[in-house]
């Protein structure tokens, strides 16, 4: 139920890796495959999971091809047992670790950045009598965004790298812990939050319950601000800031800095819906639904090609021609990334009748990549690199266009360090010198 929950943070591939603490150490089951979670798993693949420790994962690869390999959670055997992993974030130093762990003897079975981090883990706990300590010492030598769940034999370690890039939380139902991304999924299992892991943190959570190691905590933190705009779920909470009141408050925002008489604010499903519901209510304007959004078309069917992701647009939304007829409507979505989206929208609304059509945008224009998570293409194919906004929306054909500006993005998170490098170009930690990231799939 967990990893219905979160869903929505990626869809390639998923699986579960089960043990039992009361068990041999090396026994882990454990099934992953390409698809959602409803097409991998059915009650008979679910009954055979037994177990009181478990990790589940669900893939949007960003590093690493899209394959049956390189599906989470890793399982690996080694002297102590096994251990299962999950990870959720970019290294940045992937390919030199992976080349000096190679060059001493490791072989490598995917090609993804987290199996050097579980091969890390494993040698670490060579050296060090715990393995908590191993996932320390392996937290000091990569650099990166990463969120973890490790699963050894009788423990559950949860851990954040140092900036905080990606959230991660602790749940607790009865005398069971959770460790899980978003807090939707801790509501779904019926769990209660705890807390957020904090950035740099490790927690053990053992049959004797939870203990945590600040050891690596900085005063540096860079949440991506991303997970509030796009990734995360309303219903979620990262670092003590609701998802939802996040994009109720760039939505506000948007209405301050860019006003426009309008007759009607809409939003671009699902994640626009937020923010023109911020909108409306500071401008005053009533909100409404202009589009009915197909939600059977997953991203798996949506063919690569830049002539197909067009069309793909109208399989996966249809306008509500007497919503926007005879209206001046405002459009709100979270961001644009090649404009694609953007450009059919806004022709399709015009198309149903929409007298004037203005564009709003819950974000600031993309102007660069990201190495730590988000699937963003190159440079030249983000239609906000080397133009200005007059000139966005001369592509996209709307009668005016308002991004957030960047100065305004840090109230989205309450205040809180954020990385906001796609926006700027200017990132926390040091890019690689050398492309490390997969391909853009909208
Ligand atoms: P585009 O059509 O390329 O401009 O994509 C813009 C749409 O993609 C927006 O509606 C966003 O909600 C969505 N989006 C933004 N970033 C990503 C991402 N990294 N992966 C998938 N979808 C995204």
């Amino acid at each position: 139920y967990g990893l219905f929950a979160l869903q929505h943070r990626g869809q390639e591939s998923c699986g579960i890796a089960v043990s039992d603490t009361e068990g041999p150490k090396g026994k882990v089951l454990s099934y992953k495959d390409m698809g959602l979670v409803n097409e991998v798993f059915n009650p008979e693949k679910l009954e055979k999971l037994n177990g009181n420790i478990g990790v589940g994962h669900v893939r949007y690869s960003t590093a690493g091809s899209s394959s049956r390999e390189n599906a989470q959670p890793l399982v690996l055997n080694y002297v102590k047992g096994t251990l299962g992993m999950a990870h959720n974030g970019n290294l940045l130093n992937a390919v030199e670790l992976r080349e000096e762990l190679s060059y001493t003897g490791a072989i490598f079975q995917t090609t993804i950045d987290s199996e050097v981090i579980a091969y890390l883990i494993a040698r670490e706990r060579l050296n060090v009598p715990t393995v908590e300590g191993a996932v320390l010492n392996a937290m000091k030598k990569i650099k990166g965004a990463y969120s973890l769940i490790v699963m050894s034999p009788r423990k559950l370690i949860g851990a954040r790298d140092p900036f905080g890039f990606k959230p991660l939380c602790i749940g607790k139902r009865d005398n069971a812990y959770f460790l899980s991304s978003e807090t939707c999924a801790l509501d779904t299992v019926g769990a209660e939050f705890v807390r957020d892991v904090e950035p740099g943190e490790v927690v053990t959570i053992t049959k004797d319950g939870i203990k945590s190691d600040k050891s690596l905590c900085q005063k540096n933190t860079a949440r991506c601000i991303f997970e509030y705009i796009y990734f995360a779920r309303p219903d979620s909470k990262i670092d003590g800031m609701g998802v939802y009141e996040s994009r109720i408050n760039a939505g506000r925002i948007l209405a301050k800095t860019h006003p426009v008489d309008a007759d009607i604010v809409v939003g671009v499903p699902e994640s626009g819906n937020v923010a023109a519901m911020g909108y409306a209510m500071q401008a005053g304007i009533p909100y409404g639904t202009a589009f009915v959004k197909n939600s059977y078309v997953g991203r798996t069917f949506i063919k690569p090609q830049q002539k197909s992701r067009e069309s793909s647009v109208r399989v996966k939304l249809n306008v509500l021609k007497e919503v926007v007829k005879g209206k001046r409507v405002i459009m709100i979505d979270d961001s644009i990334v090649r404009g694609t989206t953007s450009d059919r929208i806004v022709q399709m609304v015009r198309e149903a009748g929409a007298t004037e059509v203005h564009m709003r945008i819950s974000s600031p224009p993309f102007i660069s990549e990201c190495y730590f998570g988000t699937d963003i293409p190159s440079k030249e194919q983000l239609i906000a690199h080397n133009r200005t906004v007059e000139e966005i929306n001369d592509v996209i054909g709307a009668d005016s266009l308002g991004y957030l500006k960047v100065e305004r993005l840090k109230e989205l998170s309450r205040g809180q360090e954020i990385c906001m490098g796609c926006f700027t170009g200017k990132y926390p930690l040091e890019p690689p010198k050398e492309d490390i990231r997969g391909e853009y799939k909208k």
